[in-house]
């Protein structure tokens, strides 16, 4: 039962291969065979004009291994999969047909992977392919969570509510964090902080997420490499007024924002770097972006009704020392603290580490989304939903 996990992004396509090894929980017994991007796909003076030449780039490093004729599932991350999928899912014609009409409520992300997948369906038909959604995880949000105070028809007739993204690695750093503590998941509550390029909170009680930061879209929420997390959206009326276009806007948001926004710089090591050079802007941005983090952890301590463990994971999350001790030494009066030494040199890639001295853990996991992905599309198909 070997698995390809695809991850297509407007101009890439990642690829990870997994099989399993042994007995036990597939997120143990799977192992990484091999993996690698294809990138640039479509780009001026690329090898590679399209996605259908980019999973053939990828067919063909997998025959070279000896790999392509082992497959027997390929699992493909989707972002959006709104209110009508939440569950992997085996991908027929009438998913595809689902998945199209989603797209409005995900332009920039779900139809790159919809070419993805239509491209993969038509390279190994012979496969079942299995959706796996980000937004997922999130379907167990409660009405008061996932409601906007809006009208209700932008409910009924346009599908505006919160969906939540990054579904599958809040999962499945809440499941190794439960590990990490030796206490069944079903119990534990844990705010869970993805940080990455993209950035996002989520409330988990029970093993089930019951807040998120994200919201329609993956702009909402926290502080990002270029996203600007929450503003009034005001913001945006004033700036159409004074003359910007909405899709200069909706750019500026989604691109020229967030921490380049602040500091000219997306990337948190050269921004840290900038800010201990002495850098007004990059220390600001760490700041805003900390103090955010610092008010959705409260907020989701307040959702949960106690905390058991915060748990940092993402490039961020796992890597940056700094953002991790900004966030949690001023939150002492809500149990939470770290040893310094500890978190300045815990390495997660080994395994969850707890740099937590509080009475609630503070725990630093290496996120696996394309493991999560292998996993749920094996136990998709086998279950044969
Ligand atoms: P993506 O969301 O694209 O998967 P990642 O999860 O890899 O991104 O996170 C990328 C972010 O992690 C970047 O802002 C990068 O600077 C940051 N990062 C990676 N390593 C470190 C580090 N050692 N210190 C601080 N930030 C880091």
């Amino acid at each position: 039962m070997t698995v390809l996990v695809l991850n297509c992004g407007s101009s890439s396509i990642k690829y990870e291969v997994f099989t399993p090894e042994g007995d036990g929980d597939p997120l143990d017994t799977l192992q990484a065979v091999t993996g690698g991007i294809v990138e640039g796909i479509g780009e001026a003076g690329s090898q590679v004009p399209d996605h259908a030449a980019g999973l053939d780039a990828i067919a063909s490093r997998l025959r070279e291994e000896g790999l392509l004729d082992d497959l027997s599932v390929i699992g493909h991350r989707v972002v959006h999969g709104g209110e009508a999928f939440t569950q992997p899912t085996i991908v027929d014609d009438a998913v595809i047909e689902t998945l199209e009409q989603l797209s409005p409520l995900a332009p920039l992300h779900n139809p790159p992977i919809l070419e993805g997948i239509r491209v993969a369906r038509a390279l190994r038909p012979d496969l079942p392919h299995v959706a796996v959604f980000d937004t997922a995880f999130h379907g167990t949000l409660p009405q008061e969570a996932y409601r906007y105070a809006v009208p209700q028809n932008w409910y009924d007739d346009h599908g505006v509510r919160r969906y939540g993204f990054h579904g599958t690695s809040h999962d499945y750093v809440a499941r190794r964090a439960a590990q990490a503590l030796g206490r069944p998941l079903g119990v534990l509550k844990l705010i869970t902080l993805h940080l990455g390029n993209g950035a996002s909170a989520c409330a988990v009680d029970g093993g089930r997420s019951v807040d998120t930061s994200m919201g329609l879209s993956p702009l909402e929420g926290l502080v990002m490499g270029t996203r600007s997390g929450d503003v009034d959206p005001t913001v945006i009326f004033h700036l159409l007024r004074e003359g910007l276009s909405p899709g200069e806007v909706e750019t500026a948001l989604n691109r020229q924002s967030g921490l380049v926004g602040l500091s000219g710089s997306n990337d948190m090591r050269a921004v840290e770097a900038a800010a201990a050079d002495g850098d007004p802007a990059a220390e600001l941005a760490i700041q805003v972006a900390a103090h955010r983090l610092r008010k959705y952890v409260g907020a989701y301590i307040a959702v949960l009704g106690g905390l058991d463990a915060v748990v940092f994971t993402g490039g961020i999350g796992e890597h940056s020392a700094r953002m991790r001790a900004a966030v949690v030494e001023p939150l002492g009066h809500l149990g939470l603290s770290l040893d310094a030494a500890v978190n300045a040199s815990c390495n997660a890639s080994d395994g969850p580490v707890d740099i937590g001295t509080g009475s609630a853990a503070v725990l630093v996991v290496a996120t696996d989304e394309e493991r999560m992905i292998a996993a749920q599309s094996l136990e998709c198909v086998s279950s044969g939903s």
